[in-house]
């Protein structure tokens, strides 16, 4: 195996994905919703294919979708982009990602990251010759610590990764962090990639505040996204990469050589989800945020104390009141003991240390699977 892939084993997700099937265990574990997005999306996609889009689709994405997306930026976040060139759409956020870095890592370059690490990072950073500097977003209450940030940044930094809201912690930066990396990133010269998937999954009085609308950020930054968590639709895998015209042309010169082109009949039917799913983003965010209370208030009851998380749809417990110090011990062993599935922090952190006790729990399920899972870890203690 080529030493660039060497972190490339199979997901957990895909590990604790199988493991939920095989012992008919519930799964809070991979993020992904039991609900699929709007009807009337789901219908957009179908006519699509009736209609005949089924053929390649233009390299940088079908001109309404490129069009809706950069709409929406303007409308939510104030972020002005040029549909013809400063868009191009992906095979979902993930693809964005990988061709960001090897569009722009060379080896011996450093990336800077919130770690824990969303799992395609490593790999991606990895696959370019790149070598990761981490920037622990830890526990217990998984926030950013000033100090570190600064000291992650050296002479061979290229490009900081920014994932906010976060993904597994569920920490939505500050204006305070935001302008503290824009600094960093300025004062280094550097590029900076933003993973915003959860951009509409944020609760209570936390706002997602792209870094690009930061001094000096707009020209160095790219933003990425994806219909997949905005439209409970992570199977379409249709992302985008918004940002400088020079950036996206780099970017979508590697993403033709990885799937030239993305879905054709899915593209439409973002398009329109973009430009009329306003008020269906905005009631399902507000139904997360009722799940996010509900599992909690379960984990609490069966005596896990959850990080009540400001953004995404995960949530953490620390699983040593449950007589475990190490996650992964405890995400193999709870299926087979209560038939539940959850995720290991562990698997995202080079401090493995610093991940140990920590559980991932997914709340974007149905209120009865979420009350079934309780129900069943009630029989753990
Ligand atoms: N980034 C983060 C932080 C994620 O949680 C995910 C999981 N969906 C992705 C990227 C990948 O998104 P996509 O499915 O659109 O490739
Ligand atoms: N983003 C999803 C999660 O964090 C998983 C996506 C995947 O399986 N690669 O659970």
């Amino acid at each position: 195996k080529a030493e660039r892939v060497r972190s490339a084993t199979t997901t957990i997700f895909a590990e604790m994905s199988a493991l939920a099937v095989a012992t008919g265990s519930v799964n809070l574990g991979q993020g992904f919703p039991d609900t699929d997005g709007p009807d009337w999306m789901l219908g957009a996609a179908r006519q699509a294919i009736a209609d005949g889009v089924n053929q390649y689709p233009p390299g940088r994405g079908i001109a309404p979708l490129r069009q809706a997306v950069v709409d929406h930026s303007r409308r939510h976040h104030g972020l002005e982009y040029d549909p013809d060139t400063e868009v191009v759409i992906t095979t979902g956020a993930t693809e964005a990602l990988a061709a960001a870095m090897l569009a722009f890592v060379d080896p011996g370059d450093e990336v800077v990251a919130l770690e824990p690490f969303y799992d395609s990072y490593a790999a991606s950073i990895d696959l370019a010759g790149g070598t990761r500097v981490g920037v622990g977003l830890f526990g217990p209450d998984f926030r950013l610590d000033h100090a570190e940030l600064a000291a992650a940044f050296t002479d061979r930094t290229k490009l900081v990764l920014v994932n906010s809201p976060h993904n597994p912690t569920g920490t939505v930066l500050g204006r305070d962090d935001l302008a503290e990396i824009a600094r960093l990133a300025v004062a280094h010269d550097v590029l900076v990639v933003c993973d915003e998937v959860y951009e509409h999954l944020v609760f209570d009085d936390a706002e997602h505040v792209p870094l690009a609308t930061f001094p000096g950020m707009r020209e160095r930054t790219l933003r990425i996204s994806s219909s997949g968590k905005t439209f409970s639709a992570t199977g379409w895998k249709i992302g985008w990469a918004l940002g400088p015209a020079e950036l996206v042309t780099e970017l979508t010169a590697v993403k033709q050589f990885l799937t030239y082109v993305s879905g054709a009949p899915f593209q439409p039917a973002v398009a329109r989800a973009l430009d009329e799913g306003d008020a269906w983003v905005e009631a399902n965010r507000v139904s997360l945020q009722g799940k996010r209370d509900r599992l909690a208030a379960g984990l609490r009851s069966v005596g896990l104390d959850p990080v009540v998380p400001q953004g995404t749809y995960f949530m953490t417990t620390d699983v040593r009141p449950l007589g475990y110090d190490d996650g992964v011990a405890f995400c193999r062993d709870l299926p087979h003991r209560c038939g539940v599935v959850a995720i290991p922090h562990q698997v995202f952190y080079d401090d493995v240390e610093a991940g140990r006790p920590y559980v991932r729990w997914a709340f974007c399920k149905e209120d009865a699977v979420l009350d079934e899972a309780v129900r069943r870890l009630g029989g753990l203690t």
